[in-house]
């Protein structure tokens, strides 16, 4: 009857930077490892590299195109949205 031994085992390090990353519900955590998602920060540098590189993919395409690349991009923002670092208030 011990299934309460979560206290103490939810955090995981980042894949990229290897920061311990904390999580207040176990089922953020299991998420979190089932995506292997990185930290918050590391989250930021990803979108910021996304940012760029659509901003050059965008310019030579047309309207129609771009349409097409900003929907894949907001797919793939609610995939990640998914993720638990959203969730990494201290008080939530
Ligand atoms: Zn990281």
């Amino acid at each position: 009857m011990r299934k309460r031994h979560w206290k103490n085992r939810k955090n995981r390090k980042c894949p990229d930077c290897s920061r311990v990353i904390y999580y207040t519900r176990k089922d953020s955590f299991d998420r979190a490892v089932g995506n292997n998602s990185v930290c918050k920060s590391c989250a930021q540098t990803d979108r910021k590299v996304t940012m760029e590189t659509i901003e050059k993919m965008k310019q030579p395409k047309t309207v129609e195109h771009k349409r097409k690349i900003s929907y894949g991009v907001q797919k793939w923002w609610d995939d990640k949205r998914e993720l638990d670092w959203q969730r990494l208030d201290p008080n939530n």
